[in-house]
């Protein structure tokens, strides 16, 4: 029975379906499940009780920073941050500090990325469907026009202003649950949470070992079947965020359009990836390069890797080889049958 302590995308949703609201005991720990950002998130305090009834305050707070965020955030509600920035495309819109910083560091990292990370395809996504669900293939024209407003140069951050030129627009889709899932970390350490896991859509941020001191297990989906857990990660203080072309998307003449925009072409990347799990101390970083990655393709995001450092990945390509980063590859276990394990040196 220890898989039942393992932490899978799969039981958050359970959970969820059978606890709407309030904390649940969940083994050893209190969790919390919230509806926001597009999905099930939940947020699990294991702790030694000595604090007793503090738990459920904590859960509470993250149910309220969470809907912050998400205010904050999100691309559709007209009284977002990111919504006043993309209505005021060609001017300057002063937002939350918070929100202004988080732009800049998604700047900052589309520049390390070679603009394979850009919060400003989201004309592009919004044209394909995936920002309001009305899916469709834009035209090649339509694609190449829109390609006109993509780039990291076209927003400036100064203070609490943000700038966006004309024609262009941006979603932090692709950072925005990583930074929530470490501010929540923040909050809770702070508070002297030891030991917690914060599981946003798959986006999974643990505190802390487990109460008995062994690690934690963080099961990594298999992309070809949702049903299965591809393999495990056995980690403590760390982020673990996947990126995959299975989580969003749509199919047309038995074709598939998947949700990760190259910023090269407009389109669905087409590397030879499905999926890239990033395992880094800072969620945010860990959002951002699970995407950028996913990009790059399995051979440049290997160098990548190797050339910048701070984090460690599990790539799964098309045909199936599970490509693991050296200083990772002892914390690996791969569950699901059909794959073959590739470590890069
Ligand atoms: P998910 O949000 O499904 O966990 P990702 O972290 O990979 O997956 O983010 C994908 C989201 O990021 C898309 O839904 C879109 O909002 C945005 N996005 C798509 N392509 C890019 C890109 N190349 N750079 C930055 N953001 C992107
Ligand atoms: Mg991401």
């Amino acid at each position: 029975m220890e898989r039942v302590k393992y932490i899978l995308a799969i039981a958050v949703i359970f959970f969820a379906l059978e606890f709407a609201s309030g904390c649940t005991s969940k083994g050893e720990g209190t969790e919390k499940t919230y509806k926001a950002m597009d999905t099930v998130m939940s947020v699990t305090i294991y702790d030694k009780s000595e604090r007793g009834k503090d738990v459920d305050k904590l859960l509470t707070a993250c149910g309220s920073t969470i809907e912050n965020y998400d205010n904050m955030f999100s691309v559709n509600s007209e009284s977002s941050d990111v919504f006043k920035i993309n209505a005021s495309a060609g001017k300057s819109a002063e937002v939350s500090a918070e929100t202004a910083q988080l732009i800049a560091r998604a700047s900052e990292i589309s520049k390390g990325t070679g603009g394979l990370f850009d919060i400003t395809v989201y004309p592009l996504s919004k044209a394909w469907g995936f920002t309001d669900k009305k899916y469709g293939v834009p035209s090649d024209a339509e694609i190449a026009a829109l390609l006109g407003g993509v780039g990291y140069n076209k927003v400036s951050v100064s203070g609490s202003h943000v700038g966006l030129e004309n024609g262009s627009g941006i979603d932090l889709g692709g950072i925005a649950k990583g930074y929530v899932s470490q501010m929540l970390a923040n909050y809770l350490k702070s508070n002297g949470v030891q030991s917690a896991v914060i599981n946003l859509g798959g986006n999974v941020q643990v505190i802390g070992s487990r109460l008995s001191g062994e690690k934690w297990g963080v099961g990594i989906r298999d992309p070809l079947d949702s049903e299965k857990t591809l393999g495990i990660l056995s980690v403590s203080d760390t982020a673990v965020v996947t990126s995959g072309s299975y989580e969003r998307y749509f199919e047309k003449d038995s074709v598939k359009y998947h949700h990760i925009i190259d910023p090269r072409t407009g389109k669905p990347a087409d590397s030879d990836l499905v999926s890239v799990s990033i395992i880094a101390c800072d969620g945010t970083t860990a959002d951002a390069l699970s995407t950028a990655l996913f990009v790059m393709g399995s051979e440049n995001a290997a160098e990548y890797q190797k050339a910048n450092g701070g984090f460690e990945y599990v790539m799964v390509t098309k045909d199936k080889t599970v490509i693991v980063s050296p200083g990772i590859r002892d914390a690996f276990t791969l569950e699901s049958d059909g794959y073959s394990i590739k470590t890069v040196n």
